[in-house]
């Protein structure tokens, strides 16, 4: 799943294609994609231009004339790109619009693809992206996480998992995090130390950082919106490397399930 590495670049490659462009036309959109439920996501864009693009958490906020916004969320599979209008219609696409001619006269639809379905489009309105929505990791400080992990006796892993936490990070971005600060999946969060989560806020950073520098990591159908695909997955400390040496100690890296999800650590540099 994009995380947001993937979704920054993402936004960072489709915004110079459709800030100050005029949505002429809403021409496809899958209903039982939007939120919320029985929402006229025709009537509410069309005729109205895109004046600001933004990450917030894994969401890509679209600002709209008229101080509105709605978010795309790209689920497991999503893809959002501006194509030419005569363009091959890819199959699984949810979301049409025509955005016009650009600077050059080539006539463009901003598209959203998403094979899977786990994608979301949601009306916000006026109201802001906030709601239920935790920390932003590349701005947060030591005192919000520590904040966050007293309120909680969950594994470390699930409590950065959980997006009101913490919003952005998903599996890859957490396990790399927690090798680079040293700290075991496994410990609770309430427990660790001072030092211990000022360590994990400076990991997450530098983790997420280097990860943007490379365009995210492209495991299977992630790609920017120029079509680029990321190429911070060589780059791959723990994450997928089961029974590789771990970069530091040369120990096997292990893997167990936690929360459903598959989880990556060094159990000699993560100890419990
Ligand atoms: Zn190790």
């Amino acid at each position: 799943m994009p995380e947001l590495p993937e979704v920054q670049t993402v936004v960072t490659t489709l915004a110079p294609r459709v800030l100050r462009r005029r949505i002429r036309k809403v021409v496809h959109v899958r209903d039982d994609m939007v939120t919320p439920d029985g929402f006229d996501l025709k009537k509410n864009l069309t005729g109205k231009t895109i004046t600001g693009l933004a990450r917030r958490g894994k969401r890509i906020v679209f600002s709209i004339d008229g101080a509105n916004s709605f978010f795309i969320h790209l689920g497991m599979t999503g893809r959002l790109m501006v194509e030419p209008k005569d363009a091959p219609l890819a199959i699984h696409t949810h979301l049409i619009l025509d955005l016009g001619a650009n600077a050059r006269g080539e006539k463009q639809q901003l598209r959203f693809r998403d094979p899977r379905r786990f994608g979301e489009i949601r009306w916000l309105g006026c109201e802001s992206c906030d709601e239920k929505m935790g920390i932003e990791p590349l701005v947060m400080r030591t005192s919000q996480l520590a904040e966050k992990f007293s309120r909680t006796t969950r594994a470390i892993k699930n409590a950065l998992m959980d997006q009101s936490v913490v919003a952005g990070l998903g599996n890859i971005y957490v396990d790399e995090s927690l090798f680079d600060a040293r700290i075991h999946p496994l410990t609770p969060a309430n427990t660790l130390t001072k030092s211990q989560v000022a360590a994990l806020t400076q990991s997450i950073k530098r983790v997420l950082k280097r990860a943007i520098t490379h365009r995210g990591s492209t495991l299977r159908d992630y790609a920017d919106a120029d079509g680029n695909a990321g190429a911070f997955q060589r780059l791959h400390r723990v994450y997928d490397r089961k029974g590789h040496p771990c970069p530091r100690c040369k120990t096997p890296i292990e893997r167990i399930v936690l929360g459903g999800r598959s989880t990556h650590f060094c159990a000699h540099c993560q100890r419990q």
